[in-house]
């Protein structure tokens, strides 16, 4: 398939899903716009190479998802936005009554409000386009929950009603709204616990992977950057023109136990 002409934002996106998402998109052809909050030469470089290496554009944006104006800001920036990707996420890890406050409110100001900010801005550049897809990446915990990630799971299932809510508003446009659940899926960060993991339980890596990593998963299979970007790449398609308000689960069957 071709999207040529379709530029995409991705935020989020100079690691991990985002930069998996954002290489398969520029892969089927449209422009990219690459995003996070720093601004480091190493930036600039990841998206200076999808341009050579796809041929497209491809720039990167700074811009804070936790703050509203800055996630209103790069919309605005990028000029034309045919393809939404809220991707930019954060995590942490505690028992509620020990959660911190600020914690929780980054939490949801980078994982759920800055969805809310882009789609914001983004919906009317889609209607004067005529075309337009948002594509909100939730989580297996956007349908399920897990101890100690009240944030995040209270996050992931407000990016859920939100997509179904957008998907509404949009219903009788050419423009569709949906959410990827991913379960776990192996980025850098993911990669990086993995030895810790294995120091701490006296484990393989294997049995890290199986047994603690991926005990939920009953594939017992990471899912990988490149199936969320042929997913992502999907729901461009002309195939997915009249799915709208859903999630798909990538999650190798976690919300299916
Ligand atoms: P990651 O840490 O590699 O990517 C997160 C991205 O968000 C990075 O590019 C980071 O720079 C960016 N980011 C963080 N704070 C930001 C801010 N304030 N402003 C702008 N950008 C910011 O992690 P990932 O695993 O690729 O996660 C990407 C998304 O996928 C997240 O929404 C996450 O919740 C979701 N997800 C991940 C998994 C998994 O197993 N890795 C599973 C389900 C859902």
């Amino acid at each position: 398939m071709t999207l040529t002409g379709k530029t995409a934002v991705i935020t989020g996106s100079n690691s991990g899903i985002g930069l998996g998402i954002a290489r398969e998109l520029a892969r089927a052809g449209a422009d990219v716009v690459l995003n996070s909050f720093t601004d480091r030469p190493e930036d600039h470089e990841i998206a200076a190479q999808i341009a050579a290496e796809f041929g497209g554009k491809a720039r990167y944006i700074q811009a804070d998802m936790s703050k509203g104006e800055a996630c209103r800001g790069l919309i605005e920036e990028a000029g034309a936005c045919d393809i939404l990707v809220n991707n930019a996420g954060i995590q942490h890890v505690a028992p509620v009554d020990d959660f911190p406050t600020e914690t929780w409110d980054a939490i949801l100001a980078i994982n759920l409000s800055s969805a809310f900010h882009t789609t914001a801005v983004a919906l009317p550049k889609m209607r004067a386009a005529g075309w337009g897809r948002v594509i909100n990446i939730a989580s297996a915990h956007g349908l399920t929950a897990s101890p100690f990630k009240s944030a995040y799971v209270a996050a992931k299932h407000g990016v859920v009603g939100l997509t179904k809510t957008v998907a509404l508003e949009t219903a009788e446009e050419p423009i569709t709204c949906n959410a990827i659940c991913p379960g776990y899926v192996l980025t850098p960060l993911v990669e990086a616990q993995i030895p810790d993991t294995m120091a701490k339980y006296n484990m393989s890596r294997e049995e890290v992977i199986k047994q603690v990593m991926l005990e939920r998963q009953p594939s017992k299979e990471f899912a990988t950057v490149e199936q969320l970007g042929g997913t992502a790449v999907f729901f461009c398609s002309d195939a997915a023109a009249q799915i709208t308000g859903t999630t798909l689960s990538v999650d190798g069957g976690w919300t299916a136990l």
